[in-house]
């Protein structure tokens, strides 16, 4: 299914310790992306050096700007059909990854996709802001991801409750990004973190893209995430 040069030498500038097991998961993981998606809407990218790149390669720069330790606890919020968080698990199975969205029917595929690999995953039903209330999820994971959920105000509230003191909540975002920082700014102070890392690099070129680690210092205060109406409505600023 996928172009294996391409595949490496896309993701060679991230020097991910990505071996032929692992290519072999994500190419399965491409197979059935590409083939579901022709029933059920889960991508607009459609082509398999498109997902090698936007999706896989894309995801895999995680590896090269954060520490994963052996055995961390992530949980990625909005998954959708598991990006970035099968790509990391599917290539690292040592994590313990939780796989959240709203939306049932993917995290079925995602189930799916797991199977075939042989790995292991839980996939959480929920909205992020009524799952970061229980205390089974809340403030438990080392780090949280998210690509393409929601803006940097509203996402930092979904995602920074899930973090433990100490871990990080890692954002993956469009280089054109700086507004949407800027307003987060407070809205992190406030929910116990605070900019550690702002990367930008090219994924390809002139294909820039942004990661941003914000590390959790200290407790987020208990009120935080409120409920979703209240979020959308008055976003932390
Ligand atoms: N992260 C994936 C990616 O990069 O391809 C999916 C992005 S998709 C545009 C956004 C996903 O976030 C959808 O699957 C949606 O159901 C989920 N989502 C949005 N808001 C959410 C919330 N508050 N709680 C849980 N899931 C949410």
């Amino acid at each position: 299914m996928l172009n294996k040069e391409l595949f490496y030498a896309t993701i060679k500038p991230f020097e991910t310790e990505t071996d032929d097991d692992a290519f072999a998961r994500l190419d399965k993981f491409a197979e059935m992306l590409i083939e579901t998606n022709k029933s059920f809407n889960l991508t607009a990218i459609k082509e398999p050096d498109d997902v090698t790149v936007k999706h896989f390669a894309d995801c895999l720069a995680i590896f090269k700007y954060v520490n994963i330790p052996e055995n961390a606890r992530i949980i990625d919020v909005g998954t959708g059909a598991g990006f970035p968080g099968l790509v990391l698990k599917l290539c690292r199975p040592d994590i313990n990854m939780t796989f959240l969205d709203s939306t049932k029917k993917k995290l079925g595929f995602i189930e799916n996709v797991l199977n075939e690999c042989g790995v292991k995953g839980e996939t959480l039903h929920m909205r992020a802001e009524e799952a970061a209330q229980l205390s089974k999820y809340r403030e438990q994971f080392d780090f949280a991801t998210a690509r393409a959920v929601a803006a940097l105000p509203v996402l930092s509230e979904y995602c920074l409750p899930f973090v433990k003191q100490g871990g990080s909540f890692i954002s993956m975002k469009s280089a054109e990004s700086d507004e949407e920082m800027k307003d987060a700014k407070k809205a992190i102070g406030i929910l116990g973190g605070k900019i550690n890392d702002d990367i930008v690099f090219d994924l390809v070129e002139n294909m820039p893209r942004r990661i941003i680690i914000i590390k959790k210092n200290s407790q987020t205060p208990t009120k935080y995430p409120r409920p979703s109406a209240q979020i959308a409505k008055k976003p932390l600023k």
